[in-house]
């Protein structure tokens, strides 16, 4: 039976391998991984265009993994969305951006609003909200100084389920961003629907070859709507000055991406503050 398959099904049969491998290896490691700490907080500069200020920041998690290197998110978060291990690692990264901000504010330094990514599956959590609230005052901090990253598939696929616990984390006083904007297909339902405060929308969008013009207008479209219902437009992963250029001309306020500053760890993000001017 062997002979039967051809080379191209050999290596594809291989790479699934790979990945069951790595996952597994993922899933073995992951607890003792997050008591050593091999999971840290990288932090990515939010950026206004017009003027060139920071105001405010993302907090993406990596994994310096022993045996696997540097783990990309992308890698591991789906296996943990899965396996319901994601509810741990965010509330660790949730944890430290709060005490990060908790530094600056008792440092009395510069301060900026940091923003978490709240995944699809913490949401199922009912303690959500007081964990949160729990983290932020201990931390001395106010909710409105945490901004919430949820992304767009978690409104398409559980909106009922989701808007009351959005409503509460409203009611407490946390802002609520719309991640990753467009991805989904029920985007103008979700928008009248929830009471969200900023919408994040991904420049990948527009880096797709086909289409090109249509999508630049599609574009400046949502940034228009967006404008009109007052809620603040981050563009994500800028990365040239064109395209700097073009968000402006669209009248997009705020981006986030290579072009001003890649994700980095808490010591180098706190160099590049001290030689910001906050808006
Ligand atoms: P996301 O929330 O959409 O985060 C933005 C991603 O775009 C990040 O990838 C960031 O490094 C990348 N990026 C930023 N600027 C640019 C740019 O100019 N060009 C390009 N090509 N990419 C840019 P990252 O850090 O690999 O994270 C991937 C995804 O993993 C995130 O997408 C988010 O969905 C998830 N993720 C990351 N950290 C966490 C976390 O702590 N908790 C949860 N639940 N998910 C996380
Ligand atoms: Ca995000
Ligand atoms: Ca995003
Ligand atoms: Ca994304």
């Amino acid at each position: 039976i062997k002979g039967f398959f051809d080379k191209r099904f050999a290596c594809y049969d291989d790479s699934i391998r790979k990945k069951m491998i790595m996952e597994q290896n993922i899933i073995d490691t992951m607890r003792e991984a997050l008591e050593r700490e091999d999971f840290q907080v990288y932090l990515q500069p939010k950026v206004e265009i017009g003027n060139g200020r920071l105001m405010g920041a993302e907090a993406l998690v990596r994994w310096q993994h022993p045996q696997l290197g540097m783990v990309s998110p992308g890698d591991f978060i789906p296996v943990f969305e899965k396996n319901g291990f994601i509810y741990a690692l965010d509330q660790f990264v949730w944890r430290k951006a709060c005490e990060i901000m908790g530094r600056w504010k008792s440092e009395k330094g510069a301060f900026i609003p940091v923003s978490v990514n709240v995944s699809r599956a913490d949401i199922y959590h009912v303690d959500l909200p007081g964990v949160l609230m729990k983290m932020v005052e201990e931390n001395g901090l106010e909710p409105g100084n945490l901004h919430l990253e949820i992304t767009e598939s978690a409104y398409v696929s559980d909106s009922r389920q989701l808007l009351p616990v959005i409503e509460r984390l409203k009611e407490l006083g946390f802002i609520i961003e719309m991640d990753d904007f467009g991805n989904g297909y029920s985007s103008l339902n979700t928008l009248s629907e929830l009471p969200i405060d900023v919408l994040k929308i991904d420049l990948e969008f527009l880096r797709m070859r086909k289409n090109v013009m249509r999508r630049k207008q599609i574009m400046r479209f949502v940034i228009n709507l967006a404008n009109e219902l007052r809620l603040q437009v981050i563009a994500e992963g800028a990365e040239t000055e064109e395209q700097i250029e073009l968000l402006r001309e669209m009248g997009c306020e705020y981006a986030q991406g290579y072009y001003y500053g890649r994700p980095m760890p808490q010591d180098d993000f706190q160099d590049y503050l001290s030689k910001q001017t906050i808006s």
